[in-house]
Parts: structure tokens; sequence; C-alpha cells
């Protein structure tokens, strides 16, 4: 009888973590944009945007983090196809993180411009272009919470068949079954300790629940254990065909199945093309490629 009292409490309580887990995502907000206090304000322009057409293009982008700082990328102009995959390889340093920011619009150029779609960014509405924007970075923050909601957090309402599906897409609902829990399973600090690849395929599945249109990921440089490698790779072709797909690559086999490659140097884009049309010019690519598979067949 108790326990039929509580129920109602229960379900309260209950309604109140989901109400902080979504205040968590507001809070999560604010804190980005405190973090971003030194940035100048960007302001949202009119126009929904509904949809990427054709393409994200660059016409001589410059930009410049501040004051006395160096350039951070210089005279850029490029083209990235709407459903294609570009990949983005450069040395350490060379803006290829920057140029990422950019896109997501947390800065504007110091001079030249992105159109999307032919219509300059600042124009289209901040929300309705982040909204179609999802981004897996290298560092995955792991929610102390069920691995349930460290999915859901990518879209709070989303359904309990919405997270199977994204965690199948992602190649992540194998390992989550054998989890204790399945679903439920406590992660994070407290909870069941995962493997760097299974927290990016967490990270993908978060990521996927949110049906980005324009999906940035930027490529994990440590080793991730084989199986995982393999089945986040799996998973990433898979989301080429839907989405228009931007990677900052560090494995052969991404940079191999992309339709364009953009080599940045100092904040300066050096070459641009296919693999083979990279390895034919035979410039730094080429180099790079040779050094770091130097047992692959050229
Ligand atoms: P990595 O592969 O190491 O991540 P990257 O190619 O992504 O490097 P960026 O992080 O885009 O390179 O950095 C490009 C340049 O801009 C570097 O000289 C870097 O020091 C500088 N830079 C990056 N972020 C900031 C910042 N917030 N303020 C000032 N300078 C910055």
């Amino acid at each position: 009888f108790m326990l039929y009292r509580l129920q109602p409490q229960v379900r309260h309580v209950d309604g109140a973590r989901v109400n902080l887990m979504s205040l968590t995502t507001a809070i999560d907000d604010v804190m980005s944009l405190l973090d971003r206090s030194d940035k100048p304000y960007i302001r949202s322009g009119k126009t929904r945007f509904t949809g990427l057409r054709q393409a994200i293009a660059f016409r001589a982008v410059d930009f410049c983090y501040g004051p006395g700082e160096k350039t951070a990328l210089q005279n850029i102009s490029i083209c990235i196809p709407k459903g294609k995959t570009t990949a983005i390889v450069g040395p350490s340093g060379a803006g290829k993180s920057t140029l990422i920011s950019l896109i997501c619009r947390f800065y504007d150029p110091t001079s030249g411009e992105i159109e999307i779609d032919g219509q300059p960014l600042p124009q289209l509405n901040l929300a309705d272009w982040r909204d179609r924007i999802a981004v897996v970075s290298q560092s995955v923050h792991i929610f102390s919470t069920t691995v349930y909601e460290n999915i859901a957090y990518g879209r709070p309402e989303a359904t309990e068949a919405e997270v199977i599906a994204a965690a199948k897409q992602a190649n992540a609902h194998e390992f989550i079954s054998q989890l204790p829990q399945g679903y439920q399973t406590q992660v994070g600090d407290q909870g069941v300790r995962l493997s760097g690849g299974q927290r990016q395929r967490l990270a993908l599945a978060r990521a996927i629940i949110r049906n980005p249109e324009i999906l940035i990921l930027d490529e994990a440089t440590n080793a991730l254990d084989s199986i995982s490698e393999h089945l986040i790779q799996e998973a990433i072709n898979a989301l080429s065909q839907r989405c228009t797909l931007i990677v900052i690559a560090h494995r052969l086999s991404t940079i191999e199945q992309a339709d364009q490659i953009i080599v940045i140097e100092e904040g300066q884009v050096t070459e641009q093309g296919t693999m083979a049309e990279l390895l034919k010019r035979d410039r730094l690519f080429a180099q790079l490629y040779r050094l770091q598979y130097r047992n692959a067949q050229l």
C-alpha cells in the first residue's frame, strides 16, 4: 500500500530528473556562451534555414582570433557540396578546427564570406543553422547517468525506439545490450567505464539522434581498439550516404573514401582534390601519405 501511495511521488521525481536533464542542456548552452565571452557577439540572421540545397562555400575567407594574433586562416576559397564527404587534412595548428568553428558560426570571418546555397551565412537564423549541424569532437563527454540518457541528450524528446535506432546506426547497440543493465546501465565517473571506441560510438549515437544534415567529425588521433575502429568506420560510411559529412581526418580509410580532400597548411589551402589527384601531384599530402602509411601500396 505504501508503495502504491508513493507511486505518484516516484513519477514526480522521475519527471523532475528528466526536466533536470533538459535543464542541463540549457545550462550547457549558457556555459558555452559564457565560454565565448571573449568572442564577438554573433547576431542571428532572419532567413529561416530549412535545409542545404547545394553547398557551403568559402569565398576568400580570412580569419584572425583577435588583435595581435596571427592570421589563423588566409584566403580560403573552398566548396563543400551537399551530400558529399569532405576530408580536411593538415598538420597540427594548420587551422582545421578554426575552419569548423567558422562553419558552425562560432566566429565570423575577419574578411571574405561563407555562403550557404549562395546566401551569406550571417543572414540565416542561427538556431536553425546550428540545429542542422552535429559535431562529434575528439574529446567525448560522457555524462554520469545511464547510457540511454547519454544518447537521448542529443534530443531529449526522443522516443525509446529512436534512441535504440540511433545506437544501432552508430554500431553501439550490441555493446550496450551486453552491459549489465543494457541501456539503463550507469556510465561515467561512478558507473561502468567505457573504452575509447565505445565512448566514440555513444557520441556518434548522440549526434545521429539529432538527424543532422551536416555531420562534422573530428576523428580521434589516438588509436582505438580495432573492433571499434572498424565499427565506427562502418557507421560513418552509412552516414555518409545520408549526410553532408565533414571530417577532420587522420585515418587513411576515411581519407580514401572522401569525395574531396582539402589540405590546409599554416592557414591556407595548399591542395584540394581526390586522393588519386593529390597523390599524382606529389606534394605534402603525398609525402604525409608515404610517411604515415609506408607499407601501403601506392
Ligand atoms: P590541431 O590538429 O592541433 O587541432 P588545427 O589544424 O585544428 O590543429 P586550429 O586549432 O584551427 O588548428 O588552430 C589554428 C591556429 O589558430 C593556431 O595557430 C592556433 O594556435 C590558433 N588558435 C586556435 N584557437 C585559438 C583561440 N581561441 N585564440 C587564439 N588563437 C587560436
